[in-house]
């Protein structure tokens, strides 16, 4: 064995044209598989409980407030509010370097439905709360994950 043999491998067969993404992928399980399904076809969709008249997130076996098992998922716009936000200037999320921003967005259709997302930075600050937020679906290598940017002024 020559001491070339002995040196770690370079992996000069990777093709650069196909990045790693090691960045933490959802993994769906049998309450929010219809969730991530209409999330690959652009669309969310909350579950809606007829008893109570509402929708409900994140997705559940059964409606907090009368105990049925919601059974239809309705479209909603995917505008919101950033009602909270941070930056996380130390991370311990692989392929998510800091500093980031993590932002809670309330989504227009009811009060209390939020959703947590990355968002861009202000500049080395956190999102102004009280910014408009809109959703969109950004690509990864395993499909499509809903994350929010900002938004227009919902003054309609
Ligand atoms: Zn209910």
């Amino acid at each position: 064995m020559t001491s070339s043999e002995c040196s770690s491998p370079r992996h000069s067969d990777t093709p650069e044209s196909v990045p790693f993404d090691d960045r933490p992928r959802p993994v769906a399980d049998a309450v929010t598989t219809e969730y991530w399904k209409w999330i690959q076809q652009e669309q969310l969709r909350l579950q809606w409980c007829e008893c109570c008249a509402r929708l409900i997130f994140p997705p559940t076996p059964y409606c907090a407030g009368c105990r049925t098992a919601p059974s239809q998922w309705r479209q909603v716009s995917g505008r919101g509010t950033v009602v909270s936000s941070g930056v996380v200037r130390k991370s311990f999320v692989p392929g998510h370097p800091p500093p980031y921003a993590v932002v809670w967005v309330r989504l227009a259709e009811q009060d209390d439905l939020e959703m947590v997302s990355n968002f861009p930075m202000e500049g080395d600050r956190a999102p102004t709360i009280g910014r408009p937020a809109q959703l969109t679906f950004e690509r990864r290598d395993w499909g499509l994950l809903p994350q929010f940017v900002p938004g227009d002024s919902h003054d309609e």
